[in-house]
């Protein structure tokens, strides 16, 4: 059966998001989607850029909420729309993370590494001066730190995201290089039961490669982890859902049998 939820959506209640609520859905729902998951970012504590000023990143719960209940509504027995959200991970934001995560009846909570040391992981200055290795290894040690300090998420997303954007050449990527702190982060959220997210826009964005690497879903299954989800991290209407066949063929080549939805931060495994 092919894939019918993505899981990582975003609509203009993310800075970077022009597109509505509706059309997103609406979108979904043509191309035979039958589960959704809005997860608009919150990025507290998210550096300052002239085209993201300070504090732009931090979503608006209440009006975000209140237009998701309005879309369950209209897609009641069509479609389930989930309340997510897309929690950028940060040392200096764990307590307000903490809150956040404590304060709504979120359906589906990702954790995101987007910014490292002041610097989007868009600006290329992140990567300025330095190899691959330095770069991605930078990223985990990122992921691994956070996570220890904040983990009230459900599923960790993009886990290599760097390579989506990266200048160098995408084969220069070896995730096996960075064997030693990928299996302490797979570690980590196995036993903490959280899920690892493939996510397909880097195809979108003409890579080869999903975000992350086979080689790490692989290793989360060979470790003992179940819990995956797909999402499209759309941010316009037309990305929603692609890719996905590609994504079941790349889940099933890594051994997993289901991937899974979430309502009530709760999976529910669908057989692939
Ligand atoms: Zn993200
Ligand atoms: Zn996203």
């Amino acid at each position: 059966m092919p894939i019918f939820a993505d899981q990582h959506l975003h609509c203009s209640y993310s800075p970077d998001s022009k597109a509505t609520m509706k059309e997103m859905a609406e979108s979904a729902f043509s191309k035979g989607l039958k589960h959704i998951s809005f997860t608009d970012h919150n990025d507290f504590e998210a550096p300052d850029y002239p085209e993201y000023p300070k504090g732009c990143w931090d979503l608006n719960v209440d009006s975000y909420l209140y237009e998701i209940l309005k879309l369950r509504e209209e897609y009641r027995d069509k479609m389930f729309v989930g309340f997510g959200i897309e929690i950028g991970l940060l040392p200096e934001a764990f307590r307000q993370n903490a809150v956040l995560a404590h304060s709504h009846e979120f359906d589906l909570v990702l954790g995101s590494v987007h910014f490292i040391d002041g610097l989007d992981i868009y600006d290329n200055k992140f990567f300025e001066n330095r190899d691959i290795r330095s770069a991605l290894g930078d990223y985990f040690r990122a992921i691994r730190d956070n996570i220890v300090k904040f983990n009230n998420f459900d599923v960790l997303a993009h886990m290599d995201m760097p390579t989506r954007v990266m200048p160098y050449p995408e084969d220069d990527y070896k995730p096996e290089e960075h064997k030693d702190i990928i299996d302490d982060i797979l570690n980590y959220l196995i036993e903490n039961e959280k899920g690892i997210e493939l996510n397909m826009s880097s195809l979108s964005k003409g890579k080869k490669n999903p975000c992350p690497n086979a080689y790490i879903l692989k290793r989360y299954k060979e470790l003992g982890g179940e819990i995956v989800t797909v999402g499209s991290d759309a941010h316009r209407p037309e990305i929603v859902g692609t890719h996905f066949d590609v994504a079941a063929d790349i889940l099933a080549d890594c051994g997993f049998k289901y991937y899974c939805t979430f309502e009530n931060r709760t999976a529910t495994f669908v057989k692939l």
